[in-house]
Formats: C-alpha cells, structure tokens, sequence
C-alpha cells in the first residue's frame, strides 16, 4: 500500500487532534486508509426527482424540486408548528415543522427554488411532509446516491455525524492520488470475475451513481477481502509443509489387518471407508496430517480414529486419543479396549482421577514403548507425559481444544506426529474453509444402517402429565430418558434451581424403589458424577437428570428419550448435539423440547428447524444464519472474524468462489511470483511479517 495511505488521520483537512483522537476511540479510524475503509451500510436513493402530482401511494422518501410559498405559523404554545406551501410544475403539497421552526423560519426564502427530501403522508386529501431536508435546488451534494454511514454520538456531537463523515471522505478521495494504489486482485483475475479495479470499488462505495454502481463496488470488496483470507491460509499451509517433515506410515501391519478382516462388528459406511482411505493417504505421504473429520453425532467416528490409529501402531508408533472430558475418555477407552481384546495391544487410560501409584508406572510403559494407545483428557498435555515414539494425535471434539494445545501435543514428538482432530458440530462448508482453511477437511456424511430417524416434538408446559405419561410408557419397554436442563454461566445458581427442581419433580413422580433416577452436574465431584453416569450406562437408573454435561460424545444405546428443558435457552447446534445422545440403538428413539409458550422469533425458528429436520448440515446452516459465524465457532477462532466488508453468513457464495480461485492461483504459482501478481505477493508479505514464519513465503 502506498505511503501516503498510512498518513494519520490528523492531517485531513477539517481535523484536528482532538477529532482525531476521537475517530480512533470511536471507530478505530487512524490513517487515510482506515478513513477509506469506513464504508457506508446504506445509501438513500436521491438520484430521482418526484412530482407532486405523482407521489407513488406506497409510503417512502422522496425528493422534489419546486418553491416555497404561504409561510405560516399555526397553533399556539405546545401545538405550535410552521406550515407553507410547497409547488413545483404540476401542483403543490404542504410541509411542517412541529420543532425547531424557529431556526428553519428565516432561511426559507419565498420565490427560491428548493430541493427537498422527506416523506410524504395522506393529510385527508393532501399529501404533506413533515420535517423535510431542505437545500438549494442546484446544491450538487445531495444528488444521487447519498451515502450513511455509522457514526456514534460523540462523534455526531463534534459534527462527524454521517453527513460530517461523508463530506470528510469526499475530501478524502479527491485528495488520494490513486495511481499509486496499486491493485492487488490481479487484473486477468478481475476481468475474469468481471470485478472493479481497487480504485472504482472504493470510489463507488462511497459516491455510487446507481443501486448497480454500489453492488458492483461492493461485490469487489468482498471478494477481494475473501480471497486474501483464503490465500493467506493456502500460503500458511504451505509454509508448514515445506519446513516439517512427518513420519510417512507405508505398512499396513499385521493387527490392522486382523482386525479389519476379522475383527470389525460391522461393515463400515462407505463415507467410512472414503474417510480412512484420505487419512492413509495422508499418513504415508511424508508430510504431517494435519486432518479435520467432521461427522454427524452418531456417524461413527470412533472407528476411524482406531483405524488410524492401527496404523500408526502398524508403523511402529504410538498413538494417542485425546477427549475432551473424563467420561467420554473413558468411554473411548471402553470401547476400543474391547474392541481390541483380541489384539495384543497395550492400551492405558489417562485423566486427572487416575492415582499417582498408577500413573507411575503407566508413564514408564509410555516412555518405553509398550503401551501403544494412550486415552486421556487434557492430562495427556502434562509434561510429564513422554512418549517414546508418538505418530498420531487424535483428538475428539476441536472446540473444546485450542490451537495452543494442538501445538503441545505436537513437541511430544521428534517430528510433528500426524493430527486428526474429530468434531461432531457439524460446520456449513463455508464457514470450514474459513476457519479451518489450513486444514484438510474430511466429512462422513452418511449415519450407519439401520438407524431410526429421532422423532422431534416441541411441547409446552401444559403437556407435562402427558410427557410424564409417555417416559412411564418408555420406560415400561425398557428404555431409558434423559431430561437436561440448561446450564448457562451468568445464572448458574438460578439454573442450579432450575436443575434441582426438575430433579425433585421427577422423583415426586417416578418414585423408588419403582424408578431409579440419576442426576449429574458440574458441581458434582468428579468420582460421584461418574459413579452416576456408570449407574445409567449400566441400566440400573431409568432417567438421567442433567445439564449439558452429557452433551459430549456420550453413548447409551438403551437410551431413546431426550427431554430437553427449556429448550428455548439453547442454541441450534447445541440441541442438535444433546438430540444425538439418543437414536443409538435399535428402538425408534424420540426429542421433546420443552419451552414457554412465549418464544421469540428467532427460537420459534430453532425449534421448528428441529422438528423437521435431523442433518447436522442443514441446523449448522440455519444456524449460522440465525447468529452469525462468532457465536457459532466461538470466541476461540475470532480473529478469523475480523472481517470489514464480508459477512460469512451472507457471502457465502463469495467464500466458495474466493476459495477456488485462490486455489486455483496457489496452484499455478506458489510462490506468487509472476509479473502480474507483484502487488498481491506484497501485501501477503506484509502481512506475513506481521507473524512468524511468515516472511518464509518468498
Ligand atoms: P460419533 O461419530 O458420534 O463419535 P460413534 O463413533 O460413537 O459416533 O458411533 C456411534 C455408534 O455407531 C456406535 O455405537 C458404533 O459402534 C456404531 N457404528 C459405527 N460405525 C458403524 C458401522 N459402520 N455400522 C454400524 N454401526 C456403526
Ligand atoms: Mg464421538
């Protein structure tokens, strides 16, 4: 970018110090640049001129031209107002001012041609206009399309309001001298896509001369800001691939095959076996994997962790699986040291609770190499915890795991050990290639055979005998409920209320020794709540009473009722997750949303997404429509939200387009070094350097 862009806003002209200090506070606004940048949000349509006798009935501003006549003052005390006549060529309307006529009085001229702005209302027979803009006819500012922009009231009260914004940037623009803005989408990319160059986007943003003029500048900006995104993840990619070796796993090993061939309870889907075959293929390459698995709860990721796992083991590597709380760890160890039984693997399961005189030893067999499969919590990221050739990481559940954890578990290792990081919140394909853009990305789309679709309901209050009814009749065939409760941090004691209400209430109306109930919390020591979950897993309590404790990868096939409370209280996502702890088993499972009568639009909206559908894909998609692309992938990866002009819910066709053209350019040249690529290859460094390894580009 040009040197004088980066001139402090200061220096404009019509701002001081003081402006300045204030652009910065309000609206972080501190060079020519970032002045620029503020675009406007909305543009109010000054480019047609009305007739009075052809205002349209639908209600909407308009604008005239015409003279003043009849100046009158009417009313006395609170009703007083100024009222005229108003005339252009083909008749007349009237306009009023209820406030501040006493400044508007004297600089209405009669006789002197006006433009005026406003909207227009039915008065009887008689169109009028209350409080009208009001410029000369041949003031040449208020032509076309006239810009808004977001100001705060600070900076209204200094005069920077939109319209003080606006002519600042007008200013602006005359001033730049635009030659030297050198364009950083290259120019066969532009004509390509049709796309403005740089300087008639940011012109046209700020003074388009049609709706089109706007769209078009806009339609520029968003690509532009979409494709440095991705290209600059295709480069971090890149960049880590040429400086890190990995282990390259060739064999296939003997335990892989026995189990595979002999071992498998079931055969795998085919998304399954499309899965496992991308991670093989990434696992012998020589680089390290670096692997997102997305999968609908339920679809049976499990299985392929072990897969990978087995390889590594296969190749003479250990591996580790790491969840992201203690029941779910145990539950993967469970599962696979059964799975396993008949394998002469070393498996051993790590978490906060495991005993010292335990732990002892099992870090020695680590360290030495007999145990394969290490299972855990986040206690697989203490130090102590050595390896003595670790080649894969697995890790179940990213949003609960950070990038700095991924990284620690990555120095465990001489070379970076394969990644294969699991999620079951499944994310729209654009907001992956966003968030997740240096990483390869695998999907299982498809749930095993035979599953039963959860029937959804959403109930109210007033049906509570019924559903007290219908989990009796459940439990009468042998099944087993859930009933979770919303816990949210900023009313933890009221939702503790909620939960130990809930709690009584059921046990008033499943009474011992006939039902046994269970309840788990996170006030509950961790012993006692795993005690509870064993007593439920085991089939000896009939309903399970919960806050989204649960939500997690857990899994009681026996289980086929979900009663979620207050239902209204949880996101998309999160409903859908706590929906996949049922449909397990082979009996047709069911989802109750319990919630007020009174539901705002937006959780009208969820609960009906919910009833009608059960793809992951499809809630994440309407989710991320509902709240925008922050609240669903949490604060965690925010910067990635640091967008000025896209919006990731909104632009999502822009994203897949600005994704393969980016690909499409990295493919042809890496390294960006062809002639028209000069200021694209600029800019990707200077952002580079702002963060390590970054210059490494060149
Ligand atoms: P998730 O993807 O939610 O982690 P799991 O791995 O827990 O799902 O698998 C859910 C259930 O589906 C488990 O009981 C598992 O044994 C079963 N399962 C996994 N793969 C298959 C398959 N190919 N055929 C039948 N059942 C399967
Ligand atoms: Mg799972």
């Amino acid at each position: 970018m040009v040197e004088a862009l980066h001139t402090p806003i200061a220096y404009l002209k019509g701002i001081g110090p003081e402006k300045a200090a204030l652009l910065k506070k309000e609206l972080n606004i501190e060079t020519y640049w970032d002045m620029l940048q503020h675009f406007p949000f909305r543009y109010i349509d000054r480019s047609k001129i009305m007739f009075c006798r052809s205002i349209p009935e639908s209600e909407g501003y308009v604008q005239l031209v015409g003279f003043i006549d009849s100046i009158q003052e009417l009313g006395v005390g609170r009703s007083k107002r100024l009222q005229c006549r108003f005339t252009d060529d083909t008749g007349s309307l009237q306009l009023v001012w209820f406030q501040g006529w006493r400044w508007i009085k004297p600089s209405l001229v009669p006789g002197k041609k006006y433009r005026i702005f406003g909207r227009p209302r039915l008065n009887g027979a008689f169109w009028s206009i209350a409080h009208p803009e009001l410029s000369p006819a041949d003031d040449a500012t208020n032509v076309g399309f006239q810009p808004v922009y977001s100001s705060t009231e600070k900076l209204s009260a200094k005069g920077l309001h939109s319209r003080g914004i606006e002519k600042l940037i007008r200013g602006l623009l005359e001033k730049i001298d635009w030659s030297q803005l050198p364009d950083t989408i290259p120019e066969e990319l532009r004509t390509k896509l049709g796309l403005y160059p740089v300087e008639s986007a940011i012109k046209s943003m700020h003074s388009p001369h049609s709706e089109h003029d706007a769209s078009e500048a806009k339609r520029r900006l968003v690509f532009e800001e979409l494709f440095h995104m991705q290209l600059e993840m295709l480069l971090r990619k890149g960049v880590r691939k040429r400086n890190e070796k990995g282990y390259e796993f060739t064999k296939t090993g003997e335990h892989l095959r026995e189990f595979y061939h002999h071992q498998l309870p079931f055969d795998l889907t085919n998304a399954q076996k499309k899965v496992v075959r991308e991670i093989h293929q990434d696992m012998k390459s020589g680089e390290p994997m670096n692997r997102l698995l997305q999968g609908d709860v339920g679809s049976g990721k499990t299985l392929v962790a072990l897969i990978s796992m087995l390889i590594a083991q296969g190749n003479g590597f250990q591996a580790a699986l790491m969840a992201p709380t203690e029941i779910l760890a145990n539950q993967h160890y469970e599962t696979i040291s059964s799975l396993l039984q008949d394998l002469p693997i070393r498996i051993a399961l790590l978490t906060g609770s495991v005993k010292r005189s335990l732990r002892k030893p099992m870090l020695e067999g680590l360290k030495s190499g007999e145990i394969s499969f290490l299972i855990g919590t986040h206690a697989l990221l203490e130090d102590e915890v050595q390896f003595s050739s670790l080649g894969l990481v697995v890790i179940d559940e990213q949003h609960r795991f950070g990038v700095a954890q991924r990284a620690k578990m990555r120095l465990k290792s001489t070379l970076s050990p394969h990644v294969l990081v699991m999620t079951a919140t499944p994310i729209p394909r654009t907001l992956a290639m966003t968030f997740y853009g240096d990483l390869e990305v695998s999907i299982i789309d498809e749930l095993p055979p035979g599953r039963k679709p959860i029937q959804t309901m959403h109930r109210f209050e007033s049906h509570r005998a019924q559903l007290y009814q219908f989990m009796r009749e459940q439990i009468s065939l042998g099944r087993q409920v859930y009933v979770v409760y919303p816990l949210i941090e900023e009313s933890e004691t009221l939702d503790f209320k909620s939960l130990e209400d809930g709690y009584r209430s059921i046990t008033e109306s499943f009474p011992s020794p006939e039902y046994n109930v269970s309840m788990v919390h996170g006030k509950l020591p961790p012993e006692e709540k795993d005690r509870e979950m064993r007593r439920f897993v085991a089939g000896e309590t009939q309903i399970m009473v919960a806050t989204t404790v649960i939500e997690v990868g857990v899994n009681v096939p026996n289980a086929s009722v979900m009663i979620i409370e207050s239902a209204q209280r949880f996101g998309l996502s999160q409903l859908h997750q706590l929906r996949g702890r049922v449909g397990r088993g082979a009996e047709k499972s069911y989802c109750i949303l319990m919630t007020d009568y009174e539901l705002s639009k937006e959780s009208k909206k969820r609960m009906d997404t919910m009833v009608e559908t059960n793809d992951g894909f499809k809630i994440a998609e309407v989710d991320l429509r509902l709240r925008g692309p922050g609240d669903l992938m949490g604060t965690q990866q925010s910067g990635a939200l640091n967008l000025r002009i896209a919006d990731l819910s909104k632009d999502q066709t822009f994203v897949v387009l600005a994704r393969e053209e980016a690909l499409e350019l990295y493919n042809r040249d890496p390294r960006l070094t062809g002639p028209s690529l000069i200021a694209l290859r600029q800019y990707m460094i200077s952002l580079f350097n702002n963060k390590p390894q970054w210059d490494k580009i060149g």
